[in-house]
């Protein structure tokens, strides 16, 4: 399979020459500002141990390098690349005044203690310090951190430099300057740009029917809100199995309590609040595999799981004729390909999971004017930036007769040149 690295770069140059990019610039974005490479050593319980520690800048013409912090043993440089350019370009895509990055440490943290986290952290941030900062580098949570972990660095940052600077990164708790909506955010998003696009497109909610791979934390939201603008969601799967309700999921939040409750989704056949395996027959359930839901006869998958599940494998084999790319690189640029020749629309990764970076630089800006938004004007912000960046999005595959994921590269580049020309000037 081909690296996610190659593909994103081959995407890249593809939109470049469509959109007529500068070859200065071109060159520029083909390649990284900054890359930082480090050693960390951590004594641990079985003895002192020595890790891998990674930050990598790509370009920072729109505002300071933007994107998470991973903590997973298959972090390499590779990734990281491909990984610090998309976040560029969906940072592009949705508007927000930031650039791209991306790190991380290659350890599988279920391996260390609490302490011991904390005490990599802590080491991680300060090799850190001479690049991270509000106006430089503001990293985030990614795979395997969270508000905890970004909270250290916080502390970290103010212990080595003296100075409280909430903004050095995002994804805090709230009562840390963490924002409002955060949780909800990335979900919301991607529902927000499926009914823009849906709108031009002709198509009413209420007549399509939707199945969602994974329900963690964006899978749930996509789910609830989903159903609350009048979608039919027939089908929903996490890890361990799924179900399928042709004639429509009973309540999102009754099946979220008892995932909540049981650990896992399937059986969660509710009635009235009451769910239990035993209603399967009643309500016209089929269990199904976390897999087959891709594969169910609908309008509209979701992927919101893990990365590379639509493959040259299922991509024949797929019935709906919309994809929402929830989850990060969630087709493989083969599948990609044979979907596209089908007539499938695919709203990409890159436009439709933005709504989290949207609401981290929200964040970002109301600790630096320390100010503090309701949980109802951060989502109305929201909605408004996800709706404004699918249309232009919109507009310019018509424009130039390319797929969304092309255009919502060439929307990118398109809006660092713009930025790029003005600033050298
Ligand atoms: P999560 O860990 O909360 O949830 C993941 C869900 O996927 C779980 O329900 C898990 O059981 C399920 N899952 C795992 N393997 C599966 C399989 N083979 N089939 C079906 N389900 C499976 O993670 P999340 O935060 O919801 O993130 C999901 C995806 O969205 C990831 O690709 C992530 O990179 C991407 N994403 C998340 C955010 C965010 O704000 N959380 C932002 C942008 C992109």
């Amino acid at each position: 399979m081909e690296s996610l690295f190659a593909s994103t770069k081959k995407e890249l140059k593809q939109a470049i020459k469509i959109a007529k990019i500068q070859p200065s610039l071109a060159n520029k974005l083909l390649t990284h500002d900054k890359i930082i490479k480090f050693s960390l050593q951590l004594n641990t319980k079985n003895g002192n141990k020595i890790f891998k520690g990674f930050r990598v800048e790509h370009s920072n013409i729109l505002g300071p390098y933007k994107g998470g912090i991973r903590y997973h043993k298959n972090v390499s440089l590779d990734e990281l690349k491909a990984l610090s350019l998309l976040m560029s370009i969906k940072n592009a895509v949705i508007g927000v005044p930031f650039g791209g990055g991306k790190g991380g440490i290659n350890i599988d943290p279920k391996e260390l203690t609490k302490l011991e986290l904390e005490l990599l952290t802590r080491e991680y941030t300060r090799k850190l310090i001479p690049s991270i900062g509000t106006y430089k580098d503001v990293p985030a949570p990614d795979v395997n951190t969270n508000s905890l972990i970004m909270s250290w660095i916080v502390d970290e940052y103010q212990k080595q430099t003296g100075k409280k600077e909430l903004g050095v990164v995002t994804g805090k708790p709230i009562d840390l300057g963490g924002s409002q909506g955060r949780k909800e955010a990335t979900g919301y998003g991607g529902v927000y740009a499926l009914e823009t696009i849906l709108k031009q497109l002709g198509k009413k909610p209420s007549e399509l029917t939707v199945a969602i791979q994974g329900f963690g934390n964006v899978g749930q939201f996509v789910a609830q809100k989903l159903q609350e603008e009048g979608f039919k969601v027939v089908a929903l799967s996490d890890s361990k199995g799924g179900i399928y309700i042709p004639k429509g999921v009973p309540k999102i939040e009754d099946i979220i309590k008892c995932k909540e409750k049981k650990g896992y989704l399937a059986g969660c056949y509710c009635i009235g609040g009451v769910c239990d395996i035993k209603n399967k027959k009643k309500v016209g359930g089929k269990d199904i595999s976390p897999d087959e839901v891709l594969l169910l006869p609908v309008d509209i998958i979701v992927p919101s799981a893990l990365e590379n599940v639509i493959t040259t494998k299922n991509a024949s084999k797929i019935k709906a004729r919309i994809i929402l790319e929830m989850a990060n690189g969630p087709t493989t640029s083969l599948a990609d390909k044979i979907l596209n020749k089908k007539g499938v629309i695919i709203i990409p990764d890159i436009l439709a999971n933005s709504g989290g970076v949207a609401v981290s630089y929200y964040e970002w800006y109301q600790n630096i004017k320390k100010i503090k938004w309701s949980k109802t004007e951060v989502l109305a912000k929201l909605q408004k930036q996800m709706q404004d960046a699918s249309m232009q999005v919109f507009k310019i595959s018509q424009k130039y007769n390319v797929n969304l994921r092309l255009a919502a590269y060439i929307r990118a580049l398109e809006k660092i040149q713009d930025t790029w020309l003005k600033n050298s000037k």
